[in-house]
């Protein structure tokens, strides 16, 4: 990739990732206060905008009696109730700004780590800023975009329907992002096939789902297998990296730099080889945290996307946790500010009779829940060793067409190697403690 290539891309898809870019980078190297200057006016523009412009934000303004115009300092936000995913679920309608109804937007939808399938749109902006503000946090590792890397990620339906596409293979061509898919993983056969891959095409970098990672770091341990030109940089993301994990991909590929980010709103905080903690990208993203709920310091995060205007997003809940660094001494170069750490992306795995891993998020992934209608929340529960529940809680709009899409899709990621039932059930019960279980092993308890 290269800054030429990106305004290639730009110009063929109408978008503005390049200029996003230069204005990060020039932000990332300015003193902290014209940050902290360009934030402010950036949500006070969003805020006008939503005021103005926004159904849902018009009427919850003035229900808590918030005022985009007298809007001059960060504590105010704090009026504002925090966006959930209910709201999300409900509203989503409500939260397309009235000019961009007509405009083409990309949709989107989300499992995540709560089971509750959500909905937003962003427009070509707020997926420039997304790439833009990803590029500069990956940076934060050393990583350079003239370096050659492999993606791993993909569920049956990305892989099926994406990855195919001439314009997706002649971006990973000119990018030289390569892709192997995620899900393959759990076969022996794909896991040696991406050792040759990496040992043949000599990657810089390799990027991915933490989890598919994390396998494949044992297989090779397992195996003996040593990578003869290992990657500089393995760039994990969209599920919680444990320091096991960590240490586990340290030894068999390479040193780990984390990202975090949530599919709603993209590159949220990046972790950075300088001071090795994760640098929120604070031009793209203004975050707060709720009250500390453990000993360790873990807060709510509420996230606020200032790029994404067509569908704004204020105080967006989205089920994660973070520690902010407060006051540490750790220096670095980069001004932005700084997590100590982040979780709740939890990636609930279930381990197959033959070994293998389900990671149910990235099944139920973004492209399945897309095709599926009606789909109020979902839940695995492991009833046996060889034996899979599948929890439906559904609304009037799923419909059997819906159920056939489901089941087509398990029967492809599974094949057999486990076997499932498919319940629909009035409510999905939450665990004692309260908080919602997307997978539930019964063997372990
Ligand atoms: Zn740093």
């Amino acid at each position: 990739m290269t800054r030429f290539s990106i305004f290639l891309s730009d110009l063929i898809k109408g978008q503005n990732t390049l200029r996003y870019l230069n204005r990060f980078e020039r932000l990332r190297d300015a003193p902290r206060s014209e940050t902290e200057a360009y934030r402010l006016a950036r949500l006070k523009q969003l805020l006008v905008h939503c005021e103005r412009d926004v159904p849902f934000y018009s009427e919850r303004f003035r229900e808590c009696g918030f005022s985009a115009e007298d809007f001059t300092s960060l504590e105010q936000m704090r009026i504002i109730p925090p966006l959930t995913r209910k709201d999300l679920q409900d509203h989503w309608q409500e939260l397309i700004a009235s000019g961009y109804r007509n405009k083409k937007l990309s949709a989107g939808s989300s499992g995540g780590s709560t089971g509750q399938p959500i909905f937003y749109r962003k427009d070509s902006r707020a997926t420039s800023a997304g790439l833009a503000a990803h590029l500069l946090g990956w940076s934060f590792s050393g990583w350079r975009m003239s370096m050659k890397g492999l993606h791993i990620w993909g569920n049956p339906t990305t892989v099926n329907e994406e990855w195919g596409r001439f314009t997706s293979r002649l971006k990973a061509k000119i990018f030289r992002h390569h892709k192997f898919p995620a899900y393959t993983l759990h076969d022996g056969s794909r896991l040696r096939d991406l050792y040759d891959t990496i040992t043949r095409e000599k990657y810089d970098y390799i990027d991915g789902y933490t989890n598919a990672i994390c396998h494949f770091a044992e297989y090779l341990k397992n195996n003996n297998l040593v990578l003869s030109h290992p990657p500089r940089y393995v760039l994990t993301t969209a599920e919680n990296l444990h320091d096991y994990q960590r240490r586990s991909i340290e030894e068999a590929i390479g040193p780990v730099y984390d990202t975090y980010g949530c599919s709603e709103v993209n590159s949220i905080a990046y972790e950075c080889a300088e001071c090795g903690l994760y640098h929120i990208i604070d031009p793209h993203v203004y975050i707060e945290y709720g009250e500390p709920v453990d000993e360790a310091g873990n807060r709510e995060v509420y996230v606020t996307d200032l790029d994404n205007f067509a569908f704004p997003m204020l105080r967006y809940k989205n089920g994660d946790m973070a520690i902010p660094d407060e006051g540490s001494s750790h220096e670095c170069s980069i001004g932005f500010s700084r997590l100590r750490a982040v979780s709740g992306r939890e990636v609930d795995i279930i381990t197959l009779p033959d070994g293998g891993m389900l990671s149910v998020p990235s099944f139920f992934g973004s492209m399945l829940l897309k095709k599926v209608n009606g789909l109020k929340q979902y839940q695995v529960e492991k009833i046996d060793a060889d034996m899979l529940r599948i929890n439906l809680e559904t609304s009037e709009r799923f419909l059997p067409a819906d159920m056939e899409i489901i089941e087509e899709a398990l029967s492809e990621y599974l094949k057999g190697r486990i076997g499932y039932e498919i319940r629909i059930v009035d409510k999905i019960a939450v665990s004692g403690s309260g908080k919602f279980r997307l997978v539930v092993d019964r063997t372990k308890d």
